[in-house]
């Protein structure tokens, strides 16, 4: 029965293993997925800044453009001004240069908008630059992390489960069974140690009863409240 009892032992100190590096692993892959998707994220972003970017750098130079036409123009018109023979025309003149006058004034003003709104767009870019150059350093951190932790851990992982496979070969099929149902129901825990008196997965003091049986080591002892299946060694007592 002791035999039996330390195999359950060590099948239950190989799945610790095996269970601790599966958890290991499992917040690098998240943090790698999170990080790449930030970094689509700051780059859709900046690929939105940029567009904004060159089409206010567009517009400015298009207003730039109709601002220098209808300065010449309106030069033009001043000079024209004094040779217009009739009213009609000096009307129409008239009209023309006060729509070039306002053209002008309302192009100067948005130029000067588009000017503060370009300089906004610019430390935005170079914010968000900053911020992929970061998040992208920290990918690449993590992702390195997780590559060695995948390649480090393969091996473990492929070591441990070929000693698992041999000791659960070993092992009474109906108690590897019952220790299987205890291990996925009490949260990876089937075998634990009782030798304070309590039960080490629930901490249900264990009665006088259960506890001699256990020290006499002879059978499968589980918990009363919570069924895992109770160790208890034997320290510094003759065996
Ligand atoms: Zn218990």
């Amino acid at each position: 029965m002791q035999k039996k009892l330390q195999q359950l032992t060590d099948l239950q100190t190989l799945d610790t293993k095996l269970y601790k590096i599966e958890k290991a692993k499992g917040n690098l892959p998240y943090l790698v997925n999170e990080f790449t998707r930030e970094i689509n994220e700051i780059q859709k972003v900046l690929e939105e800044l940029n567009t904004d970017f060159s089409d206010t750098k567009k517009d400015i130079l298009d207003s730039k453009a109709t601002v220098d036409e209808s300065n010449k123009l309106l030069e033009k018109y001043k000079d024209q001004r004094s040779m217009v023979t009739n009213n009609k025309e000096y009307e129409a003149l008239v009209n023309e240069m006060a729509y070039r006058e306002n053209l002008v004034e309302e192009l100067t003003l948005k130029i000067s908008e588009s000017n503060v709104n370009l300089q906004s767009i610019t430390e935005n870019i170079d914010q968000q630059n900053k911020l992929l150059e970061e998040k992208t350093e920290t990918l690449k951190e993590k992702q390195k992390q997780l590559d060695e932790k995948l390649a480090a851990t393969a091996e473990d992982e492929k070591k441990l489960a070929e000693k698992r496979n041999k000791l659960v070969a070993k092992i009474d099929k109906h108690l590897y069974n019952l220790y299987e149902r205890i291990y996925s129901s009490k949260n990876q825990a089937a075998v634990v140690p009782a030798d304070e008196g309590h039960c080490g997965g629930c901490f249900t003091v264990l009665p006088s009863q259960k506890l001699s049986e256990l020290k006499r080591g002879d059978s499968i002892v589980q918990c009363d409240t919570c069924s895992r299946i109770l160790i208890y060694s034997f320290g510094n007592e003759s065996k």
